[in-house]
């Protein structure tokens, strides 16, 4: 195996300060390329650079069996585990948002629930005319974009995923959320140089701009683009020209009707609503709720956390938590969230509003219209609006315009199964979860597999290694056919 001078650099920087006994144990300055001395593996000053030395770990990977992939992942999942609550605690320091218990337990899903190299599968046809076998290949380098909502979770989801599937990968991570983004990108590294692969197996940058992504998407090197973000970025990766992963915005809507738990109901929106401060694309955004069990089911989340605030307090946070933006030659007004309230604890937005709550206090909630801003827009924040329905088909109709089309995820409380198929059928979303908190969509305390990118716009759903490959065809005419 070849190390190229800027790998062997970093391979002795980490290794002098893990014999000097610098290695992370609480959380201490540090910045994009270094955390307390340890300097990262794999974050490189250009996305040129970055690039290189993908395309030199590509070399590597490529001829590494995949029980030597899989090792790599065994120490991916293993310092992840140990590592998750110093990112959790990173993560929060420098984007402001979320909660570190919640981020902690994030990174541990992402360690235990995302599929390693067992997701990928060969097929076989084998008759009278021979063996015909689709394997699944690398696409080679993939450049990957991650957000600022799950920074740190998404750089080893993804990666865990492309490694699993023989690529090797480059980052463009969010500007936000850059140190603990780089941070993921050097733990995947020292799992990859501790299992005998190479030390910079995953790439990112110091300063990741626009323009750095403008080369990611240039480099014909980069065979793959997979895009973990807003509805801007994903459209800016689709018009690439390139194969590429968008996997875009949500805002789920959540139904009660009347046939409810409406007990439990109240407990697994709220839970699911509060958690990491409502930053997941998955999380609970506006509630429909039956008219006759409306009260009820408020007076339970109240009982678990929730604040009740007037529509007249809704009006008056909107005009905090949101930013108007008026188009110049249309003269149309849009809305979008306030950077400074994303992700925030509950208590903020009722201190906003005068009022002092405990931390017992979770999320806000009110009652509003349909057409309320905290109804239409994605917030990202502990701030739940409900709306009062009359039957299924108007919570139908009014679940179905507030997810605006993007087809993500939307959830629903019912013992009807009628009405249960019948959401879910007008919805379209990637997810769908009936009678438990959203994070059951992502393998949280249910079944299935986990994942921090999911793929509505570009189909591949929760994505994981297979998504991350490419088919080939070998056909063996008349041969090894053993009947
Ligand atoms: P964001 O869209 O602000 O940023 C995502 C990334 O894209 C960042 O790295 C950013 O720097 C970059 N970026 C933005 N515009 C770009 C462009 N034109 N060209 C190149 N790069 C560009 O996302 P965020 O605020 O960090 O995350 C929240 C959003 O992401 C929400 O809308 C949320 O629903 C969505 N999200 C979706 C998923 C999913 O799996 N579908 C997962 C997490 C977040």
């Amino acid at each position: 195996m070849e190390f190229s001078q800027n790998q062997i650099d970093s391979i002795v920087q980490s290794v002098v300060a893990q014999m000097q006994g610098t290695t992370p144990t609480s959380a201490p300055a540090y910045d994009s390329t270094q955390y307390n001395g340890r300097q990262y593996l794999g974050v490189y000053a250009t996305m040129e650079e970055g690039i290189d030395a993908a395309a030199d770990s590509y070399k590597v990977i490529r001829n590494m069996s995949v029980e030597q992939r899989e090792k790599i992942i065994t120490e991916i999942r293993k310092l992840t585990r140990a590592e998750a609550e110093i990112m959790a605690k990173l993560g929060v320091e420098e984007t402001k948002m979320g909660r570190v218990e919640h981020k902690t337990l994030k990174h541990i899903l992402v360690a235990d629930k995302t599929p390693g190299t067992e997701d990928i599968q060969t097929e076989a046809q084998s008759g009278d005319g021979g063996l015909t076998l689709v394997e699944m290949a690398p696409f080679g380098i993939i450049g990957a974009i991650t957000p600022s909502t799950n920074p740190s979770e998404t750089v080893i989801c993804n990666s865990i995923a492309m490694i699993a599937a023989g690529n090797a990968v480059v980052f463009n991570p969010h500007p936000g959320a850059i140190k603990v983004s780089n941070y993921a990108v050097d733990l995947v590294n020292r799992a990859s140089l501790a299992a005998g692969g190479p030390a910079s197996l995953v790439c990112s940058m110091v300063k990741p701009t626009m323009q750095t992504a403008d080369v990611m998407y240039k480099d014909p090197r980069v065979r793959m683009l997979v895009c973990t973000g807003g509805p801007g970025v994903v459209k800016s990766v689709l018009s690439s020209g390139k194969k590429a992963i968008g996997a875009g915005a949500g805002n789920p809507p959540v139904i009660v009707d009347d046939t409810a738990d409406i007990k439990k109901a109240a407990k697994d929106i709220i839970d699911g609503c509060t958690f990491d401060n409502n930053l997941p694309c998955i999380a609970e955004k506006e509630v429909f709720a039956f008219s006759n069990i409306a009260d009820e089911l408020m007076y339970n989340m109240q009982q678990n956390g929730a604040y009740f605030i007037t529509a007249a307090q809704a009006d008056e946070l909107a005009k905090i938590v949101l930013v108007e933006k008026k188009n110049e030659k249309t003269g149309k007004i849009t809305y979008s969230v306030s950077r400074d309230w994303v992700g925030r604890d509950a208590k903020k937005f009722a201190a906003a509003l005068g009022i002092e709550v405990d931390d017992s206090v979770r999320c806000l909630i009110c009652e509003v219209e349909e057409d309320h801003l905290f109804v239409q827009t994605e917030l990202m924040m502990p701030i739940l609006a409900v709306v009062r329905v009359k039957d299924i088909d108007e919570a139908i109709e009014k679940a179905v315009r507030a997810e605006h089309g993007n087809r993500h995820s939307a959830h629903m409380h019912s013992k009807n199964i009628e009405n249960l198929s019948k959401f879910a059928k007008a919805i379209e979303t990637t997810i769908f979860v009936k009678n438990a908190p959203s994070y059951a969509g992502i393998g949280f305390g249910a079944e299935g597999h986990t994942t921090f990118t999911i793929a509505g716009p570009t189909g591949e759903g929760l994505t994981s290694a297979r998504s991350f490959t490419r088919k080939r065809r070998c056909v063996m005419k008349d041969m090894f056919h053993i009947i």
